[in-house]
């Protein structure tokens, strides 16, 4: 049976999340451990970081900040320029799949709000394709290749254009729970963690793909790393992306208004790039019975804005329904037809979780349902 956080709606079924006694995630333990951070302190370190790398050179970067162009990104690049004024040269790994109007503007808008130059990372479609429906198949991770890029591709610039100050945004296992969870403002064990840990690279040769196609998969080595300074912008200024979202629209973001209203989503304004790539978190839903809808709600309760009745009736109306935009999107990149997809997701319901029920759709047991609404610990 599955168990929830008391505070918020999260299930022990999140990988590596852990609970107190109490029954509360470390989420939650984190997040009133983040109300008691002296900011300003925090602040004054991210300063003295940044003396250590500008250059006073003009022509010269100071920093690469990793970004994709989402409200996330556009607070990233506004602290480290205009708040800290740097001189940041931005890296950014393209989706593969189609992109959202809002997702066109908002990269551009980034260069445009901020000014700077940006380096476009394009990935290599064909391998792109045939690692992804394995990914896909196997494992029910989709996005595995696209992730991995992201996390490896700025490590990589960083280390051949000799600019050590590696910006990300939040740290994602301390957030929100995972492998890599003590507070650290360095972000170097990232590319080791939980989020698109290793494949063995000969496993994907058997796909078909060329080795050769395969750089920038492996982390870069140790000696590599150890020579550069990877930052969770996260760990100096306060995260919340409600506030990032907020901020980011004066500068000229936009959200999914009047464009896309997301069956399985609470919100209009995260992970809004393009439509295929979607998939990828939903997959936890059938492996773990949680998905979008739980995680937006459980981090609103940290930040106050819901209730936790409210986040349970959000995650029982929405987390399941997979809207068929991202299904038909994630078809066409892959050559799937729709019913090959379906197929395989059949196969990647977790029977512990979930029963059929009269209509054959796959719903979260009783009482796990039950659990949620009322966890007793
Ligand atoms: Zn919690």
């Amino acid at each position: 049976m599955m168990r929830f956080c008391k505070k918020c709606v999260m299930p022990n079924t999140r990988p590596h999340i852990t609970f107190d006694k109490n029954g509360v995630c470390i989420a939650c333990q984190n997040n009133e451990k983040k109300k008691k951070i002296d900011w300003d302190k925090r602040l004054k370190e991210l300063r003295e970081l940044c003396e250590k790398y500008r250059r006073n050179e003009e022509g010269k970067y100071d920093c690469i900040i990793a970004v994709s162009g989402g409200k996330d990104s556009h607070y990233q690049v506004y602290v480290m320029k205009e708040l800290m004024g740097m001189n940041p040269l931005l890296i950014t790994v393209e989706d593969v799949f189609t992109m959202t109007e809002a997702g066109k503007h908002n990269i551009q808008n980034i260069s445009e709000a901020f000014g700077c130059n940006i380096i476009s990372f394009k990935p290599n479609r064909r391998a792109a394709k045939i690692i992804t429906r394995y990914m896909f198949e196997k494992y029910g991770r989709p996005l595995w290749y696209v992730d991995r890029l992201l996390y490896t591709v700025p490590l990589y610039y960083a280390a051949a254009l000799n600019i050590p100050l590696l910006v990300y945004g939040e740290n994602v296992s301390y957030e929100y729970g995972g492998i890599d969870d003590e507070e650290t403002y360095s972000a170097r064990e990232q590319v080791f963690n939980g989020v698109a840990p290793d494949i063995k690279l000969d496993e994907l040769v058997e796909t078909g793909v060329p080795r050769d196609e395969l750089v920038y998969l492996d982390a870069p080595s140790r000696e590599v790393l150890n020579g550069l300074d990877p930052i969770y912008l996260s760990y100096f200024v306060e995260w919340n992306g409600v506030k990032n979202y907020e901020f980011a629209k004066k500068r000229g973001f936009k959200d999914l208004t009047h464009e896309w209203d997301r069956t399985n989503h609470i919100e209009n304004f995260n992970q809004i790039d393009s439509y295929g790539y979607l998939l990828n978190a939903w997959m936890k839903y059938p492996k773990y019975g949680h998905a979008y809808a739980t995680d937006y709600a459980a981090r609103w309760v940290r930040y106050g804005i819901l209730s936790r009745e409210e986040a349970v009736k959000l995650a029982e109306e929405r987390d399941h329904d997979l809207d068929p935009k991202i299904v038909d999107d994630f078809c066409k990149f892959t050559g799937m037809s729709v019913r090959e997809f379906y197929v395989a997701l059949d196969k990647l319901y977790n029977r512990e979780l979930f029963e059929l029920n009269e209509f054959g759709q796959w719903r979260l047991k009783k009482e796990n349902v039950e659990e949620r609404r009322h966890p007793k610990w």
